[in-house]
C-alpha cells in the first residue's frame, strides 16, 4: 500500500487549489502537498499592497470558493473591476479605435477581481489547514521520482522517500517534475521583462483595467480597492532594468509618458520589481501515474491576465475527472482519466495560448501601417457585438468547456462528488 493516493509537488496557487478540491470531492483520499516555501500569511487590512497581484476571472472565483479559499480573503482587499479599456499607442484611449469592455454588456456585476497572490495563497492555506486528510510537507522539495507499475516512489530533499499512486507536478514554469519525467516543452522567449509596482494616480481608476499597447510591450493599470493601481509594464530587459534602478522622479516621469497620462499625473510609486517573460507549453500533460497542472504545463504572457486562471481550470478539471473515476472504483494513477484530463485542458490551453501569442506578435510589430491596422482592428472589434461578446466571455473565463466548479453552480460539489461531472471524453 502506498503512503498516499496523491502527492502534489508545489503548493502554489494552483497546487493548493487542487489539494482543496480533492479534499472536497474525495474526503477519503490521502493527499500530501510538498512545498519548498513557507506559506504566506493573510495580509492585515491595513498592510501595504503587494506588487504581485492577479486579475481573477469569475470562473476562477467560483473554483476558489468551492476550494474554501475565497471566503477567507478580506473583502476589503478584493478589487472588482467592471470595465476594461485597451488601446494602441498609435491612437488615444478615448478614440474610436479603442476597445472597451463593460460588465453591464454581459449582465454581470464585474469582469473580475484584482487580488494579491498572497491573499489567494493564504486563503487556500487556511482551507487546507482545516482538512485533516491533507498533509503539508513543508519546507521540502521533490528531488527525484521513479514511476513503477502500481505506485510512484518520490524522493524528497529532506532525505525521506514517500510513495503515491499519483504524482501531480504543480511546481511552476521551471517544473522539476516535468524535467524528471522527460516531458519536452516548446519555449518562446518574449525578450521582455514585466515591471510591477503600486502607483497612486491623480484621477480615480473608475474600477477600470487600462491597457496601452506600446511598441516595447503592453502597460496595464489594474485598479486596487484603496484607489491606487497595480501596474504590469512589459518592456525590453534593458528598459526594465533602468526603470528598476532609476530614481522615483525619473520612474514617475517615464510612466507618465508611457501611460499617455490616462489617469492624470502619477503621484506616488512603491514596490518596484521585475520578472522575465517567456511562454512555454509542455508537449504532454501526463505520464505514467503523473499529471502536470498550472505553469508546470503552460506559461503565457501576462498581458491577457490568464496564466493562473488557466491553472485554476486545470486543477478543477483534474479533480473532476479523478472524482468521477474513483467513484467507479478506479485508481488515481489510472491512465484513462489522466488522458481525459489532458485532452480536455490541453485543447483549451493551446487555444488561449495561441490567441495571446498572436496578439503579442501583432502588437509588438513596429511597422507604421500595422499600427494603423491594430487601431482599426480594435475599433472594429469594439463595434461588432458578436466578436466583442466572444472576447469578453473568454476574458472573463465564462467561455469554453468549463469544469463544473468553474460554473456558478451551487450543486457542483455534490455532483462532482457523486461522479456526475463534465463527462468529456
Ligand atoms: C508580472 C506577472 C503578472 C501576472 N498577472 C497575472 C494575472 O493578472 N492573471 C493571471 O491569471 N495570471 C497572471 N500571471 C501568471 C501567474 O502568476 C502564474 O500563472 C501563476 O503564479 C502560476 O501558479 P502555479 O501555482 O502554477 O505556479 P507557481 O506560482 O510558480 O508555484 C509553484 C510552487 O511550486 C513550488 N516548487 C517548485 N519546485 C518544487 C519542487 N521541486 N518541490 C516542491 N515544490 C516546488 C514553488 O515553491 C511554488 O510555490 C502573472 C505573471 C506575472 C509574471
Amino acid at each position: 500500500m502506498s503512503d498516499y493516493d496523491a502527492v502534489i509537488a508545489g503548493g502554489g496557487m494552483v497546487g493548493a487549489t487542487l489539494a482543496n478540491l480533492l479534499a472536497v470531492a474525495l474526503p477519503e483520499l490521502r493527499v500530501a502537498v510538498v512545498e519548498g516555501r513557507q506559506p504566506e500569511s493573510m495580509p492585515a487590512a491595513d498592510a501595504e499592497w503587494s506588487n504581485r497581484v492577479s486579475a481573477v476571472s469569475g470562473a476562477s472565483r467560483h473554483i476558489l470558493h468551492a476550494a474554501g479559499a475565497w471566503q477567507g480573503i478580506d473583502p476589503a482587499r478584493l478589487s472588482p473591476y467592471r470595465r476594461m479599456v485597451v488601446w494602441d499607442s498609435s491612437g488615444a484611449a478615448d478614440s474610436e479605435s479603442s476597445l472597451r469592455f463593460d460588465s453591464a454588456e454581459l449582465g454581470v456585476s464585474e469582469l473580475g477581481h484584482i487580488v494579491e497572490n498572497r491573499s489567494i495563497q493564504a486563503g487556500l492555506f487556511g482551507a487546507l489547514a482545516r482538512c485533516s486528510q491533507i498533509e503539508w510537507l513543508c519546507p521540502d522539495r521533490v528531488e527525484a521520482f521513479d514511476a513503477e507499475a502500481s505506485q510512484v516512489i518520490v524522493s524528497l530533499s529532506r532525505n525521506n522517500t514517500i510513495s503515491t499512486r499519483l504524482l501531480v507536478g504543480a511546481d511552476g514554469a521551471n517544473s522539476s517534475v516535468r524535467r524528471i519525467a522527460g516531458i519536452e516543452v516548446r519555449h518562446r522567449d518574449y525578450h521582455q521583462h514585466a515591471l510591477v509596482a503600486t502607483v497612486a494616480t491623480e484621477r480615480d481608476h473608475g474600477q477600470t483595467a487600462w491597457q496601452r499597447f506600446l511598441p516595447e510591450g503592453p502597460l496595464a493599470f489594474l485598479p486596487l480597492a484603496d484607489g491606487r493601481c497595480s501596474i504590469v509594464w512589459s518592456t525590453t530587459p534593458a528598459a526594465a532594468e533602468s526603470l528598476l534602478q532609476c530614481s522615483e522622479e525619473e520612474f514617475i516621469a517615464a510612466l507618465q509618458k508611457a501611460s499617455d497620462s490616462i489617469l492624470g499625473s502619477i503621484v506616488g510609486v512603491s514596490n518596484r520589481a521585475s520578472f522575465p517573460l517567456r511562454a512555454l507549453h509542455a508537449r504532454r500533460y501526463t505520464g505514467k501515474r503523473l499529471a502536470l497542472i498550472g505553469d508546470a504545463a503552460h506559461a503565457v504572457h501576462p498581458m491577457a491576465g490568464q496564466g493562473v486562471n488557466l491553472g485554476f481550470l486545470d486543477a478543477a478539471a483534474l479533480a473532476e475527472v479523478l472524482a468521477e473515476s474513483l467513484e467507479r472504483g478506479g485508481d488515481p494513477g489510472d491512465s484513462r482519466p489522466l488522458r481525459r484530463y489532458e485532452r480536455w485542458r490541453k485543447g483549451e490551453n493551446l487555444a488561449m495560448a495561441g490567441s495571446i501569442d498572436l496578439l503579442h506578435r501583432l502588437f509588438s510589430a513596429q511597422a507604421k501601417p500595422l499600427g494603423r491596422l491594430r487601431a482599426t482592428g480594435l475599433g472594429l472589434v469594439d463595434k461588432s457585438a458578436l466578436i466583442k461578446r466572444f472576447f469578453m466571455l473568454r476574458a472573463t473565463g465564462v467561455g469554453g468547456d468549463l469544469p463544473r466548479w468553474a460554473r456558478n453552480d451551487p450543486g457542483a460539489n455534490d455532483q462532482v462528488r457523486n461522479g456526475r461531472g463534465n463527462g468529456v471524453n
